[in-house]
């Protein structure tokens, strides 16, 4: 029987939702549309099996086709990501990190980060996570005058404190990470290098931004962002972690494996290596700049000055705004987007200065650089009346129309 009928309830919410999303304009940096094969795959029939184990080595019988999908995902990303090892039943990027963290540290050690309110992550290190509860946490910053990653700045500190694991890779971060220099730190203190590649991930695979393969003793990764797969994580570790990542995962905090993400992944890896891919990465980046390029040329401050991957920092205080109130705002007028701490914030976290944008899910819809200027037009309307509700609920509708020149899910 269909869903519509054993639980219309739930049904129509998920139709509602389908809904919201064809309309509303998702400028959220960590967000993106999977596309259908995703969507099969991870609604199969794999969600009934349990596999605890790995492939080859299983608690429950069964598992001969469960071990060829997850050998499949394993392998494709080993390639992607040119690592010598992977875990995919990683459940999200939070568990992702708490069992590379165990992989590679004991309780109690120190833990090298970006501090959370100038785009690090909760699971590095900040106190009201794990990550700040269990390990010794010193965390970096960005410099205050250029709000970038200052790599001597950082150097010098790791020298001083001699963290066993530097973690890179952020949430809200508009510029290039330089895997290179983070490997000479995590050298010259005889640190683990961790990279956190979650919001980047698609633009890795496709080549829009630099690998981290490389220079990496871990890499643990999300999905479902610029990625455009499932929700859900993996690992990537040097052959030496293997065995403890593997060990951390399942038995260590995890039991049975999501075999429908699992599939779900493979499919995604499958399709980042294609041609297409390439582009479609190489399109986030062109849209975000001309996003930060006609917010600029609209007087808007934007962190760092702009923008070199898939998100643009902008500060709304500097036009007499807070993150809170933008983003609330935005949303009355079918803009989804988030408020955002940015550097050196007075506001806290639950309010925020800053509102963070992103393009990897208006790329999926296929907009250029041209649709920016629209969607910067919106921005900008919107922020300059920020309490005209009567304006929001007349740009919402023209959003729905704009937002239907770009279809999603064209049948579903
Ligand atoms: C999104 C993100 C995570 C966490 O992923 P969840 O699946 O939400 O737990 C971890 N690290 C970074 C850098 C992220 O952007």
């Amino acid at each position: 029987m269909s869903l519509e009928k054993k639980d219309p309830e739930i049904f129509s919410l998920i139709e509602k939702e389908l809904q919201r999303q064809k309309e509303m304009l998702d400028l959220i940096a960590s967000e993106n549309y999977a596309p259908k094969e995703i969507l099969e795959a991870s609604g199969s029939v794999l969600t009934n099996k349990y596999s605890e184990g790995y492939p080859g080595k299983r608690y429950y019988a069964g598992n001969e086709f469960i071990d060829k999908v997850e050998t499949l995902a394993i392998e494709r990303a080993k390639e992607l990501f040119g690592m010598p090892c992977a875990n995919v039943q990683a459940h999200s990027g939070s568990t992702a990190n708490f069992e590379a963290y165990r992989a590679l540290m004991k309780y109690g050690d120190t833990l090298m980060g970006l501090k959370l309110d100038q785009g690090g992550h909760l699971t590095h290190g900040s106190p009201v996570n794990f990550s700040g509860q269990i390990y010794n946490i010193v965390s970096y910053g960005v410099d205050k005058d250029s709000e970038q990653l200052d790599y001597d700045a950082i150097m010098e500190q790791a020298k001083e404190v001699k963290p066993k694991v530097i973690v890179c890779g952020y949430t809200a971060y508009p510029r290039t990470v330089y895997f290179d220099k983070f490997r000479e730190i995590a050298d010259a203190c005889g640190a683990y290098l961790l990279c956190d590649i979650a919001h980047i991930a698609g633009l890795i695979a496709g080549g829009a931004h630099m690998p981290a393969g490389p220079y990496a003793d871990v890499i643990t990764t999300t999905t479902h962002k610029s990625l455009r797969g499932p929700r859900g994580a993996i690992i990537l570790a040097k052959e030496e972690h293997c065995k403890s990542i593997n060990k951390g995962v399942f038995p260590g905090s995890q039991g049975g494996p999501l075999d429908h993400i699992t599939a779900a992944k493979a499919v995604c890896f499958h399709n980042a290596m294609q041609p297409e891919f390439r582009e479609y990465a190489a399109q986030i980046v062109k849209n975000a700049k001309s996003l930060a390029e006609e917010l600029k040329a609209k007087g808007f401050r934007l962190v760092s000055g702009g923008t070199d991957n898939h998100l643009v920092l902008v500060d709304v205080k500097s036009r007499g705004l807070n993150g809170k109130i933008a983003q609330n705002a935005l949303e009355n007028a079918g803009v989804v987007c988030n408020k955002n701490t940015i550097p050196y914030d007075t506001e806290k976290p639950f309010v925020g200065s800053g509102i963070r944008l992103g393009t990897p899910a208006v790329t999926t819809r296929g907009m250029k650089e041209d649709d920016m200027k629209v969607v910067a037009e919106v921005f900008s309307r919107v922020l300059e009346s920020p309490e005209d509700e009567a304006l929001h609920s007349k740009v919402k509708s023209e959003v729905a129309e704009f937002m239907g020149k770009f279809p999603i899910y064209g049948d579903l």
